[in-house]
């Protein structure tokens, strides 16, 4: 076996042990409104903690993941954990925000993400209105007609949808309409470079246009500086998100952010 395929197999058989060892975090990285400065909402993104190994990127683990269908039970912990902790934001008495929960397109094919998503609701008592899930351009593509019917029921459920790295796949303008998205979320490899790059800019500005004509939110993601936030304020983005603001954190850490940016502000 060659040293590429041992290490995938390692991989899968250490992601078996590590739901029941409870080696996953959740990080939340903060969305902003850029018209008033406040937090609207927070994504939660994925780690592993691996025994004896630092922090885990998801995009070292979630192929895998997603290959071998361990991604169904974490991405039912992810959103069981990620509405919990919007609850207890809510008791904590911060200001009521928006939790967005990356879904793969495997939830959709062989898991209940129905029954997920429901009982992750039931079980926190989170709003439904409060959870946005984060779907991606290729997901609504593939097998649409199930894939259909299963937005729509959690449409019927009250939660938001989002498309994520909006810009990168085929931006079928046809799934805007027939999914009824909430949500835009510009790719960050156009957001990086608008205040240099003219051809970005334009797709940017492009998107923002085209996301506030069918009335949908639209969310700049990897916005890195103070002219990058500053520029797609200029072209009417409603939300942004990236190191600019903050970095993705754990749950306390966010905490203790929050209550000091509550407190800064008037
Ligand atoms: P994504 O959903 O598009 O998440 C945004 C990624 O950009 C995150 O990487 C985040 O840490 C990073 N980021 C945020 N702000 C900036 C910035 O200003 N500059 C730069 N360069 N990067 C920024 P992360 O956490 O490594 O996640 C990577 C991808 O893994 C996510 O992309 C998402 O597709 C996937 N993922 C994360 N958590 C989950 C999960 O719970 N379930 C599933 N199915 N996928 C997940
Ligand atoms: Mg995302
Ligand atoms: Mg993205």
């Amino acid at each position: 076996m060659n040293a590429q395929a041992l290490e995938h197999l390692q991989l899968r058989t250490a992601l078996h042990h590590a739901l029941a060892n409870q080696e996953f975090v959740l990080h939340y990285q903060p969305q902003i409104d850029l018209a008033s400065g406040s937090v609207v909402g927070v994504e939660a993104l994925l780690r592993w903690q691996r025994a004896g190994d630092g922090l885990m990127a998801p995009a070292r683990f979630i192929p895998a993941a997603e290959e071998s269908g361990l991604i169904v039970p974490i991405g039912e912990w992810v959103l069981q954990e990620a509405c919990a902790q919007a609850m207890r934001w809510q008791k904590a008495g911060l200001p009521e925000i928006t939790m967005a929960v990356n879904l793969s397109a495997v939830q959709f094919r062989r898991g209940d993400l129905l029954q997920s998503v429901t009982q992750a609701l039931a079980e926190s008592g989170l709003e439904p209105a409060r959870l946005e899930l984060e779907l991606t351009e290729t997901l609504l593509l593939d097998d649409a007609e199930q894939v259909l019917e299963t937005v729509r029921r959690l449409k019927a459920l009250g939660v938001c949808l989002s498309i994520d790295d909006f810009g990168t796949g085929y931006s079928s303008l046809a799934y805007l309409k027939r999914f009824a998205v909430d949500k835009l979320k510009i790719d960050q490899s156009f957001v990086r470079d608008i205040v240099s790059d003219a051809d970005d800019a334009a797709i940017v500005r492009a998107i923002i246009s085209m996301a506030r004509s069918l009335k949908l939110k639209v969310i700049a993601e990897g916005v890195e500086t103070q002219d990058v936030a500053r520029t797609l304020g200029l072209y009417h983005c409603h939300e942004a998100q990236g190191y600019h603001f903050a970095r993705p954190m754990p749950a306390d850490a966010l905490t203790d952010w929050l209550r000091q940016r509550n407190a800064a502000q008037p």
